[in-house]
């Protein structure tokens, strides 16, 4: 089975840059820096992708932040995290990332287009699309410049740049300090996704899911055995928006108690659709195979199933027709 989920095609619709560098690209990064104590500040945060609360897990994005601080880190950090992907027999990516400011070395525009260069020059044969993503930290005029890049970057690259993210800490920000900015990139042409209760907060659920994104990340806290009500529940179901689900991360940011509690189940039973996905491999220390293998374990799914699963997910990814069957001829 172990061989099965490395081998198998698959489709990672959910991945942070930054949460995604593995150890060996933090070496480089901290050596590239010429700041050793970065890699050991790194490795005391992330220590083995222990447990922890999805608080302390935002503060540990700051220690991968201090090490992407130039368009050449972020080339690099991005041009690794692709050819992990693709190690790991990912055929298509979509990558995200939060446009990031560092004074005196580099602009948004600049950490885009670093981004953007390294997907560009990579030698491989797994496809790769990016998404912007707007941090609830962030204000609406934060929110607005974000997608102005976005859009600005399509202009030159319309197939690379395939919609708006909203993440960042769930206890921050309004959603409908955002709706705007998210409304006008549906209305360009943009897809959207949206990480939806990742903490309880039902009148925000609902209005996400009448927004109805395209995806929606994690919906953790929806279940009514997860802090949620049957009410949202049924709304979900009912909304039939794919949801991106991100087994480890949410039992190592404790928003699940154990795998065999995830609300996975729930949406198997249910038949929605689902696409696995591994959040931030490198802080919670997974990748996608060892995903679907934790999912084949924990739901007892075959081969079949898991192979199914993974060809599912290629009608949620944010890509033309024609794209989607060239990927699913992989599945053959
Ligand atoms: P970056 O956008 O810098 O490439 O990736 C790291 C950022 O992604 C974090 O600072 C955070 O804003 C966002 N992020 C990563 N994982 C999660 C998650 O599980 N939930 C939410 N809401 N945001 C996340």
């Amino acid at each position: 089975m172990e061989d099965f989920c490395r081998e198998c095609p698959k489709i990672e619709l959910h991945a942070h840059l930054n949460g995604s560098l593995s150890e060996r690209t933090i070496q480089k990064l901290s050596h590239l820096e010429g700041a050793p104590h970065l890699y050991d500040e790194w490795q005391v945060a992330i220590n083995h992708g222990q447990h922890r609360t999805l608080a302390e897990c935002f503060e540990m994005f700051k220690a991968v932040h201090a090490l992407t601080v130039t368009p050449e880190a972020v080339r690099l950090a991005t041009s690794d995290v692709i050819t992990d992907f693709e190690k790991d027999g990912v055929i298509y990516l979509e990558l995200r990332s939060t446009p990031r400011e560092v004074k005196g070395r580099m602009n948004k525009e600049q950490y885009v287009d670093a981004i953007i260069d390294a997907i560009l020059s990579h030698q491989g044969s797994i496809v790769v699309r990016l998404l912007l993503s707007v941090d609830r930290r962030q204000g609406p005029a934060e929110a607005e410049h974000t997608l102005k890049i976005a859009l600005d970057a399509r202009k030159k690259h319309p197939e690379l740049v395939v919609g708006l993210d909203l993440s960042g800490d769930p206890t921050a920000g309004a959603l409908d300090l955002f709706l705007p900015t998210l409304s006008k990139a549906r209305d360009q042409g943009l897809g959207v996704v949206v990480h939806c209760g990742e903490v309880p907060n039902n009148p925000e659920v609902m209005e996400m899911l009448r927004f109805a994104p395209d995806r929606l990340g994690h919906v953790t806290c929806l279940h009514p055995e997860l802090g949620g009500c049957q009410q949202q529940w049924d709304a979900l179901l009912a909304s039939k928006i794919p949801v991106e689900v991100c087994l480890t991360s949410n039992l190592r940011c404790k928003t699940v108690p154990t795998y065999e509690k995830h609300h996975l189940r729930h949406l198997l039973s249910a038949g929605h659709p689902v696409a696995l996905a591994t959040d931030d491999k490198g802080v919670f220390c997974s990748d996608l195979s060892a995903e679907f293998l934790v999912a084949a374990k924990t739901f007892d799914l075959s081969q079949h199933d898991l192979r199914n699963l993974s060809l599912a997910a290629v009608n949620f990814c944010l890509a033309p027709p024609e794209l989607k069957e060239k990927l699913r001829l992989h599945f053959d």
